[in-house]
């Protein structure tokens, strides 16, 4: 078994302006609204993920929880903490990294496209209908049935790129 304390990733870029304690205060009065229970552990797992900002695992969650409350928590309830979150459109999880993530909307329409930086983990999100449809037509042509779109586009964000700049474009 690897250590997971040694593999979370580094701090990401700042998450959402609108601020982690507005996420949570809108998450708490959804729950309250859909009669659902937003236990302790859950509200934990979804802050942690919220002041991260980037996308972490379950097994770096339970390190992460292990850290910040001095207790341990196994896999298995941060799981099934996870799945409520995503059940109630507070996150997503990512297929490429099987990461999870916090939305910077939790009541918005959830995006279509994630776009996640390779070098400190960020992840920025976007809703974009002509995305959406431009697949929905390509399925359409080949007969195929669409179910859930993910778009996962991986590459460097504004921050880490404006700490190394791209040196083609320099003259
Ligand atoms: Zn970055």
């Amino acid at each position: 078994m690897h250590d997971v304390a040694t593999s979370l990733p580094s701090v990401p870029c700042p998450p959402d302006p609108a601020g982690d304690d507005a996420r949570l205060e809108i998450a708490i009065r959804l729950c309250r609204e859909r009669n659902v229970l937003f236990t302790p552990l859950r509200r934990n797992v979804y802050g942690l993920l919220c002041r991260h900002g980037g996308a972490l695992t379950a097994y770096q969650l339970a390190a992460l929880y292990k850290v910040t409350h001095d207790k341990p928590m196994a896999a298995a309830p941060i799981y099934r903490a996870l799945a409520f979150l995503q059940k109630q459109h507070f996150i997503a999880r990512l297929e490429s990294t099987n990461g999870y993530f916090a939305y910077a909307r939790p009541a918005g329409v959830p995006p279509d496209v994630f776009f996640i930086c390779q070098s400190c983990g960020a992840v920025d999100e976007a809703t974009d209908p002509f995305t959406a449809s431009r697949l929905d037509e390509g399925a359409a042509r080949c007969g195929f049935r669409v179910k859930r779109r993910i778009v996962e586009v991986e590459g460097t964000c504004a921050r880490c790129s404006a700490d190394k700049p791209f040196t083609a474009h320099r003259r």
